[in-house]
């Protein structure tokens, strides 16, 4: 037998209603937030991540899923969502007419050790701005996810932000941190060991070593920001209280793209037994990308967050779905006889909105029954010869038992009183 791929997962069941509740409640708030859908291609050219996403990330050194095509070119599964926007962004010239704001949904895929919360084709939505370089924008940004995480019921989260500054001051941050840890180099894990080399602020985010005194007694990159970015991480701040919005200054904070500018932020999930796979969104400011990506000088911040993840969430906190996959009417032709007139019943309703569905296979009442409830039918239409004859209906509701008979002239306005 053919199993699935190891880190996948087949989304089906009740998954699906929490996945489409999930999906519903995020498109409202989008559309509150006046952001626009876009839906780039799952797969593009491998240049784009290693230069979008940073030659020095886990995600491009070790995590991407890489190919040749029957056409020799070299294609990469998108790990994320952001790269593949801002190359979209530059090519449809969307920047002529700024600020643009983007969300998005879909799957992504990395090569991961799959476990709890973190597999090799995961889903990601989020939302990606463009030329707003205001400290307002970053705190609205933030403000989004947190909304939606209220929204859909979640309560223990905890925002943490942090700034990383720009290009220069983290230049400077970064020889301090190679002075820093230069002595403590053989008690590091040898992640950290290799990211000495390549991205030292990184040592700052492992899980592994970050119990350990030197990561506590490490230079501090608030000390290292310059006046501007100062004022702006203050700023951020300042607009989050504003609104009301409770954070933490997380000064290891740094993400692991290479993208970020100024704000970085990342939420936990804080709920007992919840497990290491807490971060549930993050997201940040990146206003070299674009530029860096041959587009013009464009300031941007966004957020993603795993869909996977905050069902878990919702599902350790017990959080109920409020789902919609229950069925208007379930109807029944008691027997072959009344099989057309049920046919045309069925396709009338639908045209007229209803969600509706019948036994086909000519089962024995009781299983028709059972049928009905196992759809969650409200109403129940029985056909029978008699109600062939007087066209008249008889309507069960599936709830309270009660049964009415109507005409078949009035049915509609009556389902329509009544669902
Ligand atoms: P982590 O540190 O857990 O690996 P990350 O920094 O790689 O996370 P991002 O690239 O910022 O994650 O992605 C944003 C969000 O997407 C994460 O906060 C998480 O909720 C989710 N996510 C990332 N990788 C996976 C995965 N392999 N499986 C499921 N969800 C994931
Ligand atoms: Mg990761």
């Amino acid at each position: 037998m053919i199993q699935k791929q190891k880190g996948t997962y087949d989304m089906q069941g009740e998954m699906v209603e929490k996945y489409n509740y999930l999906k519903r409640i995020f498109q409202d708030l989008m559309n509150e937030y006046n952001i626009k859908y876009i839906d780039t291609p799952i797969f593009e050219s491998s240049d784009l991540y290693h230069r979008g996403v940073g030659e020095t990330t886990d995600i491009v050194t070790k995590e991407t899923y890489d190919f040749k095509d029957r056409g020799d070119r070299n294609i990469t599964l998108r790990p994320e969502g952001t790269a593949g926007i801002v190359r979209s962004v530059i090519e449809n010239k969307l920047y002529t007419t700024l600020p643009i704001k983007l969300w998005y949904e879909g799957p992504m895929f990395r090569y991961e050790r799959p476990q709890s919360g973190r597999y090799r084709q995961f889903r990601q939505a989020g939302v990606e701005i463009f030329g707003d370089p205001t400290p307002l924008m970053d705190a609205n940004v933030i403000s989004i996810m947190v909304k939606f995480y209220e929204r859909i019921g979640l309560r223990g989260i905890k925002v943490r932000i942090n700034s990383i500054g720009n290009k220069e001051s983290r230049e400077n941050y970064r020889n301090a941190l190679l002075e820093h840890f230069k002595p403590y180099l053989n008690d590091l894990c040898e992640d950290c060991q290799n990211r000495y080399e390549k991205n030292p602020l990184r040592i700052l985010d492992c899980k592994v070593d970050s119990d350990k005194e030197c990561m506590n007694t490490a230079p501090k990159i608030v000390d290292y920001l310059d006046e501007k970015s100062k004022k702006h991480f203050d700023d951020v701040l300042k607009y989050l209280d504003l609104m009301d919005i409770k954070y933490k200054i997380d000064d290891k904070l740094v993400r692991g793209l290479d993208y970020y500018t100024d704000t970085v932020f990342e939420v936990e999930a804080e709920i007992e037994g919840f497990g290491s796979q807490n971060v549930i969104g993050a997201g940040g400011r990146y206003n070299n990308l674009v530029e860096n990506m041959d587009g013009p000088s464009v300031p941007a911040v966004g957020f993603a967050f795993g869909i996977e993840r905050i069902i878990n969430a919702l599902d350790a906190e017990d959080v109920k779905v409020i789902s919609d996959n229950s069925l208007d009417c379930y109807v029944i032709p008691v027997s072959e006889n009344e099989l057309e007139n049920a046919v045309m019943l069925v396709n009338n309703l639908r045209d007229n909105a209803f969600s509706v569905d019948m036994d086909y296979t000519n089962k024995k009442m009781p299983a028709k029954f059972k049928e009905a409830d196992r759809y969650n039918a409200k109403f129940i239409i029985i056909i029978g010869e008699e109600e062939v004859k007087n066209n008249k209906l008889t309507i069960k509701d599936n709830l309270t038992k009660e049964e009415v008979k109507v005409e078949r002239d009035n049915l509609i306005d009556y389902l329509d009183v009544n669902i």
